[in-house]
């Protein structure tokens, strides 16, 4: 059989490659970014278990680095697909890294570049220089070039101290034609633009940010290193207020439900009150929807002291211009009334939007990619529908049984 291709080094394409590889399939699994993991990997923590990302990654990084069977091919992207299951013929094109795999991650590079750059691994908090490693974690261990930043040839610093040739400041974008059994399109999902939002003032204040970026916030990547801490001064905050469904089952933005905010907002909660027990905590949700073991979790929340779940929608979240203090204002459906409080840090719960850009796939109406079982393309895990980290996992699974299928 020829091997198998799987789109997307998430969770989903990295379970589905593990799996394939293991029953004796080949696999090239192919990720546009410099490294494997996804979102799971920029995580401060997961649900249900409340374990640091490393925990089921680095695993599954041994499983691929034990298996001659799977080729990762990082900063790759599927460029055209044409044939039917058994035979296709896909085009891949590689960006330049400018780092090859000669490179130890010793790190003398970095002490010498000259240029910065946003730290778009953690959502630009913070700064990396040009030639950097992507995160601690990464899969593989191997430094790139950000080329938007780097200064070439005229600087070369980088060139000139490396021991090992792993640098190359002129390495050119790579094509490769290659013939697949059949496709597994795990390219994940992206977070939605919270500055699209009317009302919520994304974009006046640094103390108002999405729920991907608060798991920055809470980890020891953020600015405060491990302890939480507004963005806009440093301090840590001593009142939070989460906006539940923004953007997120209004036809104005996504009509539908991304099935974790809730969940992610609980374990938000819960971070908060080990790191910051005073904090005043506030969920405000129209129905809170939870399952499984995450149940637990939200009876635990309810037991938290100084979290409040409110049962309301937000209205606005406005920001004073004089004193930068942020004001929600918000229903409580249960009391009847309407309020309008200041708070220290407002965190928009913001759903999930799929990146499903693979070639010859159909689509639902919410861009979402359709199973056809006769196409020999298996779409599987959040580039599917939202879903979390344990049900990405059989479904990526699931996605790998149906893709070795003759
Ligand atoms: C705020 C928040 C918190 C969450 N917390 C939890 C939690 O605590 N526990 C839990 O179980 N779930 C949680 N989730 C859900 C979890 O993030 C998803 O279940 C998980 O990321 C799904 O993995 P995936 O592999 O399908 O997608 P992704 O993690 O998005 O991975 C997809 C990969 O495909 C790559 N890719 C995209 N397009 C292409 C392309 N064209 N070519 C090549 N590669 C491509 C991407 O770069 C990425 O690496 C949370 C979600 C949110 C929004």
């Amino acid at each position: 059989m020829k091997p198998i291709l799987v789109i997307g080094g998430g969770i989903t394409g990295v379970t589905a490659a593990v799996e394939l590889a293991e029953t004796g399939k080949e696999v090239i699994l192919i990720e546009k970014k410099s490294y494997l993991g996804g979102k799971v990997i920029q995580m401060h923590n997961y649900f249900p278990k409340l374990c640091p990302p490393a925990c089921g990654m680095e695993i599954n990084f041994r499983r691929i680095k034990n298996n001659s069977r799977i080729t990762v091919m990082t900063h790759t992207e599927l460029a055209a697909v044409s044939g039917k299951k058994g035979a296709f013929t896909v085009n891949l094109k590689t960006v330049s890294r400018y780092v090859n795999d000669l490179c130890t991650a010793c790190g003398e590079c970095v002490a010498i570049c000259p240029v910065e750059r946003p730290d778009s691994f953690n959502y630009n908090y913070g700064l990396t220089r040009a030639i950097y490693l992507p995160h601690p974690l990464a899969y593989p261990q191997r430094y790139e070039i950000d080329d938007n930043f780097c200064e070439g040839e005229s600087c070369g610093k980088c060139v000139e101290i490396c021991k090992y040739d792993a640098i190359d400041l002129n390495a050119k974008p790579l094509e490769k034609e290659i013939e697949v059994h059949s496709i597994i399109g795990a390219t994940g999902w992206e977070n939605y633009d919270a500055s699209k939002i009317s009302g919520l003032n994304y974009n006046k204040s640094l103390d108002i940010v999405t729920n991907v970026e608060f798991e920055i916030l809470l980890s020891d990547k953020g600015p405060g290193e491990g302890k939480l801490v507004r963005p806009s001064d440093g301090k840590p905050p001593k009142s939070i207020a989460f906006v539940q469904c923004a953007g997120s089952r209004d036809e104005n933005y996504l009509p539908y439900c991304s099935a974790v905010c809730c969940s992610a907002s609980l374990k938000h909660a819960l971070n908060i009150a080990d790191m910051l027990p005073d904090t005043k905590v506030s969920i405000h949700y129209v129905d809170l929807r939870v399952t499984g073991r995450n149940e637990d979790f939200l009876r635990r929340v309810e037991e938290t002291k100084n979290i409040e779940l409110v049962k309301g929608k937000i209205a606005r979240v406005d920001v004073d211009p004089e004193s930068n203090v942020l004001y929600v204002e918000a229903e409580n459906i249960a009391e009847g009334l309407k309020k309008k409080e200041a708070v220290d840090m407002v965190v928009l719960a913001t759903g999930i939007v799929p990146t499903a850009n693979i070639p010859g796939t159909i689509k639902n109406d919410d861009n979402f990619m359709l199973t056809n079982q006769q196409n020999g393309i298996y779409p599987a895990g959040c580039a599917k529908k939202p879903m979390d980290v344990s049900t990405s996992v059989k479904d990526g699974t699931a996605a790998a049984l149906k893709a070795m299928g003759k």
